[in-house]
């Protein structure tokens, strides 16, 4: 399949990894909208939340951890932060392999745009 975020996680096309284990991988975005934005990407393809099911529980709750882990080994966790998915094209999404975003290092708006 041609996937920018499989090509990634298979290490065909180099990113600034932050975190990697046997279900994950965490990198740097290449175009960061805040001081700490790293994007959290199942290894196994996944279109889309709306493609999640049942069998993906532990990885969804899985990636919330690290993301949380994620915050505080960026020194954001004190100051806050925001995990966000973008769901399907309406919601932002334009990568359409799943992918949480850790943005942190910066005061959040609400709502977002
Ligand atoms: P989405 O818009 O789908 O929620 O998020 C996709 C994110 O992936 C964007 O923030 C975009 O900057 C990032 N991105 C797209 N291509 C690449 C890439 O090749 N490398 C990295 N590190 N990030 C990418
Ligand atoms: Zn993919």
């Amino acid at each position: 399949m041609d996937c920018i975020f499989c090509k990634i996680a298979g290490g065909q096309i180099p990113s600034s990894i932050v975190y990697e284990d046997a279900e994950l991988i965490a990198i740097k975005d290449i175009n960061p909208a805040a001081p700490v934005h790293i994007l959290i990407i199942p290894k196994a393809h996944i279109d889309s939340l709306d493609q999640a099911s049942e069998k993906d529980i532990q990885l969804l709750g899985h990636i919330q951890l690290v993301a949380a882990q994620l915050a505080r080994e960026h020194k954001t966790a004190e100051s806050g932060y925001r995990i966000v998915n973008n769901c399907g094209e309406g919601g932002g999404q334009s990568v359409f392999h799943v992918h949480y975003h850790l943005l942190g290092g910066r005061e959040m708006q609400w709502p977002p745009g």
